[in-house]
């Protein structure tokens, strides 16, 4: 039977990468730890969406799965890759060597160094999912702003209460759930997002396309990528689920255009570009489209993970990695989570 804990009560609002890594490392170091995510699964941005299937099937059978948000993950530091590998190995994520190309007018490049890429399995909320597996992790739990205690510690209301409380939700939201602790909200002010509108686009049956995925340099700036999900290993047969995603600025400049106008123009804007670049007419009306609107999608600017012992509080994500300096990645996401579980360990372990 495992040791009751008698390290410090933790509550870490966001269960994407950061949360989970930082969650993990304060587990490990025997602090409590609570995990909540307003969202239906763990995974924040590494989402997927799957529809249709079995009933019981609780959608692995569905023939509409797309990664809607991230698209794959990439691990240069051996931390992450070591957790990656670990999954890997139980089934639950898959390095893709899918050929990727860059999609212009005039045709196209292939890719000139890719470096090693993963996805999970049977979509990509799988790496966060399964990562959390033994973390106490409530969903659809969404955290207003905490109150602090006189004699320190968060009330956290519906929650309880806890010793310290980390965010890692994106900035802006981090910002509002610790006004209490006003001097650290202030420090999240140096990050910002890049907003992306993503369309998962379904035909019944095979593409020939001649990548997995496409970078693309779009002249009009409508059109950033186009993602093969059947191309990744694990994922249905028999039809072609595509993500595509806008430019920053295009997403930007309409993210409050219907998303079912926003979904016909990134789909319109393939068609042409896979007629003009591949010679390839698309087939006409999709079996399965949707559209999904991430207002915080890629972080551009960066703040630093920080745990402020004085407010008992921190945050991360891909948004404040360790230094702040990040690329707006996943592995940012994670990096930034280790940095802060162990400035808490330092403080407080
Ligand atoms: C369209 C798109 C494409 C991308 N492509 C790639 C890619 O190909 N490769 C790559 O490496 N990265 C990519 N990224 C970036 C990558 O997804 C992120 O860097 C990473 O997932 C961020 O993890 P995180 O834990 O910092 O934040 P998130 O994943 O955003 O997790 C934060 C969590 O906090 C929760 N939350 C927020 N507020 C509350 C609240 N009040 N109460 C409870 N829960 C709350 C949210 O539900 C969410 O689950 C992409 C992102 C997007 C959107």
């Amino acid at each position: 039977m495992a040791e009751p804990r008698d390290g410090p009560s933790v509550l870490i609002v966001g269960a994407g990468l950061a949360g989970v890594a930082c969650g993990l490392a304060l587990d490990a170091a025997g602090f409590r730890v609570r995990l909540v995510d307003k969202g239906r699964a763990p995974g924040g941005r590494l989402a997927t969406s799957a529809t249709g299937g079995s009933p019981s099937g609780m959608g692995q059978d569905a023939p509409w799965r797309f990664d809607h948000g991230a698209q794959y993950v990439t691990a240069r530091d051996d931390d992450f890759r070591q957790a990656l590998d670990r999954l890997v190995a139980g089934g639950s994520a898959a390095r893709w060597d899918g050929r990727f190309l860059t999609l212009r007018p005039d045709g196209t490049a292939p890719e000139a160094d890719p470096p090693p890429r993963y996805v999970g399995v049977p979509g990509m909320t799988q790496i966060p999912g399964q990562l959390a597996f033994d973390l106490d992790l409530a969903l659809e739990a969404e955290m207003p702003p905490p109150d602090r205690m006189a004699d320190g510690g968060w009330d956290l209301g519906a929650y309880g209460a806890a010793d310290l409380f980390l965010v890692t939700a994106p900035a802006a939201q981090a910002r509002d759930l610790l006004a209490a602790a006003p001097d650290l909200a202030a420090r999240t002010d140096a990050a910002r997002f890049a907003p992306c509108i993503a369309a998962m686009v379904g035909f019944q049956g095979g593409i020939d396309l001649p990548a997995a995925g496409f970078f693309v340099e779009d002249p009009d700036g409508v059109l950033a990528w186009v993602g093969v999900n059947g191309g990744k290993p694990g994922r249905p047969s028999g039809t072609t689920c595509l993500t595509l995603h806008g430019t920053a600025e295009w997403s930007a400049a309409h993210l409050d255009t219907d998303k079912d106008v926003a979904k016909h123009a990134l789909l319109r804007r393939f068609r042409a570009l896979a007629g003009d670049a591949l010679g390839l007419d698309l087939p006409g009306t999709p079996a399965y489209f949707a559209a999904h609107r991430w207002r915080h999608a890629r972080a551009v600017s960066f703040a630093a993970a920080c745990f402020d012992e004085g407010a008992d509080a921190g945050f991360a994500g891909d948004w404040a990695p360790p230094d702040g300096r990040g690329a707006g990645r996943a592995e940012d996401a994670w990096r930034g989570g280790r940095a802060l579980a162990r400035a808490v360990i330092a403080a407080r372990g």
